[in-house]
């Protein structure tokens, strides 16, 4: 398939593997963030590490939107369910997410909470136009690629008339959470490592455009490579670190150039300032609180703002004693590390969010780590669809 089968390609992986390997100088490490679950994912499944020489390393970053969902959020969802009434819609990862009192979203829909899982904020408009008599929640999480349809819902919703349909605005910012690992005194004490350079985001991009990450590169002086998902974009972007480490400069390059342009998706981005605006803080799983790095929304679209409908105040809840989590998604790290890693915690059991999504970095070494003689995988389309 046009843009799949040419970007999963082992030899052409093997060949920019051998590059990376002759350009790499061996008496220095390198050690890169990519900072998407999406490229975690393709570093984990097609087996992109065992193409690198030892002293090129890659480092999870916290870019899986369910990984980075702080406990006390979901147990905000949850208590609209149980306590309020409400139905609350959300996508299907953040059902399983671990929350307060062994609960998760899902195990709060067994005990009678009206959960329903949705692919996309239009569902849940849907849901409310066919209940008008109950409150309908859209419990939205994620980073800049899912914004822009949250923002469509309410704006939508607002020229409706949708009385019933409300929002609880989890959604993130990527370019001030990098920002935050490198500089934020809060992530230096609770532990943090060295970073060369980042892989940026793909879809997230796609969104925000290049442009964003350009005072990063210069003002910390770390290079950034924008890539796709496919192995060959990731294999590709780590070559384009590892030269520009080499040769001392540090740059916003974009190897995702059939996607990403410098000023991105300005239609979503009007839309999505239109009905959002900076929250002042925001608490990260792993990162803590991380000023200007959420959105909320604006006071013009009120009405439809679940926060202040059910007067909700956030109370931050501590992790899991057990789970690593918020080490793994500072960098610090691996999934391994975690005692409870693939014993008690599976994906069929997570206990932290890093093992919920495909995307995080627990469920991708689980699902396809372990196994780490499996050279890397071309896989395609039809393969891909078959379960
Ligand atoms: S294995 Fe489970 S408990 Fe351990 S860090 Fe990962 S998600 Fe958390």
């Amino acid at each position: 398939m046009k843009y799949i089968d040419e970007f999963r390609d082992g030899d052409l992986a093997r060949q920019i593997g051998a590059r990376i390997a002759a350009e790499a100088h061996p008496d220095r490490s390198y050690s890169f963030m990519e900072f998407c679950g999406g490229h975690t994912h393709a570093i984990s499944r097609y087996g992109v590490l065992e193409l690198l020489p030892p002293n090129v390393r890659m480092i999870h970053g916290p870019g899986c939107p369910v990984c980075v969902l702080p406990i006390g959020r979901i147990d905000l969802a949850i208590r609209l369910a149980l306590e309020r009434g409400a139905i609350v819609c959300t996508y299907g990862d953040t059902m399983r997410v671990p929350a307060s009192d062994s609960l998760s979203l899902i195990k709060a829909k067994a005990r009678g909470g009206d959960i329903r899982m949705v692919y996309s904020a239009a569902d849940a408009m849907a849901i409310a136009r066919a209940n008008p008599q109950r409150e309908v929640v859209f419990f939205a999480i994620g980073f800049e690629t899912t914004t822009p349809p949250t923002a469509l819902a309410i704006r939508d919703a607002a020229r409706e008339g949708l009385a019933n349909f409300s929002v609880l605005c989890c959604h993130v910012l990527t370019p001030s959470a990098i920002t935050h690992i490198l500089e934020s005194p809060e992530v230096r004490q609770l532990g943090t490592v060295p970073i060369d350079g980042f892989i940026g985001p793909a879809h997230v991009s796609i969104v925000i455009g290049s442009a964003p990450y350009d005072h990063f590169a210069e003002e910390y002086r770390k290079p950034v490579v924008i890539a796709g998902f496919e192995p060959l974009d990731v294999m590709q972007a780590i070559l384009m670190l590892v030269r520009q480490v080499n040769e001392g400069r540090a740059h916003v390059e974009n190897e995702f150039t059939r996607a990403v342009t410098p000023e991105g998706n300005l239609k979503a981005q009007a839309l999505v300032s239109e009905v959002f605006e900076l929250r002042p803080s925001f608490e990260w799983r792993g990162l803590g609180e991380v000023p200007y790095s959420a959105l909320k929304i604006r006071e013009s679209f009120a009405a439809f703002d679940a926060e202040r409908r059910f007067d909700l105040n956030y109370t931050p809840v501590a992790d899991n004693k057990a789970c690593e989590c918020g080490a793994i998604l500072r960098g610090v790290k691996k999934p391994t590390d975690c005692k409870i890693f693939g014993t008690v915690c599976t994906p069929e059991n997570p206990v932290g969010s890093c093992m919920v999504s495909s995307e995080g970095a627990c469920a991708a070494h689980y699902t396809y780590g372990r196994f780490r003689d499996i050279p890397i995988v071309v896989t395609t389309a039809t393969e891909e669809a078959t379960p």
